[in-house]
């Protein structure tokens, strides 16, 4: 394929985000990236690296606005007027598990009009989207075990979480219907729990909490019982899995995650221990915002893409560890 400005140009939504930013580190070796974020979760440093290379462009804007490519001049190092868009990676979403208290309608309008926006870029420039979904939209299934994407989910519309649950099971339905009735060529990845260096440290997702408490040597609390199981795929994984279903010919919703299952009180130790920490465990009832967690069945993922989690739980947390250690010194004072 001849591309006028020497490269594909490629949109990343919510690229400043935790799983954003490193998708727009590894596109940016090959492609042009135009990140789009209006950091209401995100944040710059995530993208700092990034500023100095040529093969990168920032716009802030919040995608629940129509987004007009040709109102950004900076844009014309890419020929996007000539060239257009090739894909687009569509992240942006407020994720955080204590945001949906804060941001119930922001969560909503940007599934709704933002992916509606998104999905008119798609269609104007004939460019393939890939929408991130999530494990979320199956809700509080009875077996949480292996869920198979045909599993149609279990969801309170108005539950503590419900703007993310039915926002992104919304989301999943306008993207389907763009690819009915318009052809547009789109991707659904539902993304399973996933962990590595950039996530907040005050957000309440579970792994930043567990190694913010072992690094103070504070107790961490673990919500749910001994027993619970739960899932984690690091990062590289989960970037090489959506680089893979953006280049395959699947069109239906498919699970992105490990199915490697471990102990959460397991998994809370191996970070205690990780963090040279004396913190003490200790069980809790589940918060409102907080969920038994969800493990994918991926037999989709390994038969059509053939990708599965490669990283160990061991070194993928060594690396997220060392990460949030260097982290936790800017953040002190919040804890
Ligand atoms: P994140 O909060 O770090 O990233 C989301 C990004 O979207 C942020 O940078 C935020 O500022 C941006 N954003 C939100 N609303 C926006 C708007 N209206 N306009 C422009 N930008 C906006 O979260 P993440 O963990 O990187 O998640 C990325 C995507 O993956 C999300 O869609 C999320 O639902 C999905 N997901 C993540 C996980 C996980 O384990 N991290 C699991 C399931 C699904």
């Amino acid at each position: 394929m001849f591309y006028p400005s020497g490269k594909k140009n490629i949109l990343v939504t919510g690229g400043a985000g935790f799983i954003g930013s490193h998708l727009c580190d590894e596109l940016v070796k090959k492609n042009h990236v135009i990140c789009v974020d209006n950091f209401i979760t995100g944040s710059e440093k995530n993208i700092d690296q990034l500023f100095s290379d040529p093969a990168f462009k920032f716009i802030k804007h919040d995608i629940s606005v129509a987004l007009k490519l040709e109102d950004f001049f900076e844009l014309k190092e890419f020929k996007v007027e000539l060239q257009g868009i090739q894909e687009i990676y569509n992240l942006a979403c407020p994720t955080s598990p204590q945001k949906y208290n804060n941001l119930p309608i922001e969560t909503l309008m940007t599934n709704s009009y933002g992916t509606n926006n998104v999905l008119l870029l798609a269609k104007k420039h004939k460019a393939k989207i890939l929408h991130l979904s999530t494990s979320a939209i199956y809700g509080d299934l009875d077996d949480m075990n292996l869920v198979r994407e045909d599993n149609w989910g279990k969801v309170n519309p108005i539950g503590p979480r419900s703007c993310y649950n039915e926002g992104k099971r919304f989301a999943e339905s306008l993207v389907m219907s763009y690819h009915s009735k318009e052809a547009i060529d789109v991707k659904i990845a539902r993304v399973f729990n996933t962990y590595g260096p950039r996530m907040k440290l005050d957000d309440g997702r579970m792994i930043p909490d567990f190694a913010v408490n072992a690094l103070l040597n504070k107790t961490v609390v673990v919500y749910g019982s001994e027993d619970e199981m739960g899932s984690y795929c690091y990062i590289d994984d989960m970037v090489e899995g959506l680089v893979r279903l953006m280049n395959s010919d699947i069109n239906m919703p498919i699970n992105l995650g490990s199915d490697n299952t471990v102990r959460i009180a397991d998994l809370a130790k191996k970070i205690i221990d990780l963090c040279n920490s004396s913190s003490k465990l200790e069980f809790k009832e589940h918060l409102p915002y907080t969920s038994k967690q969800l493990v994918p069945d991926i037999g989709l993922a390994k038969e059509g893409l053939d990708w599965f989690p490669m990283v160990s739980l061991e070194g993928g947390l060594t690396k997220t560890v060392e990460d949030m250690k260097v982290n936790l010194k800017q953040y002190k004072g919040n804890f």
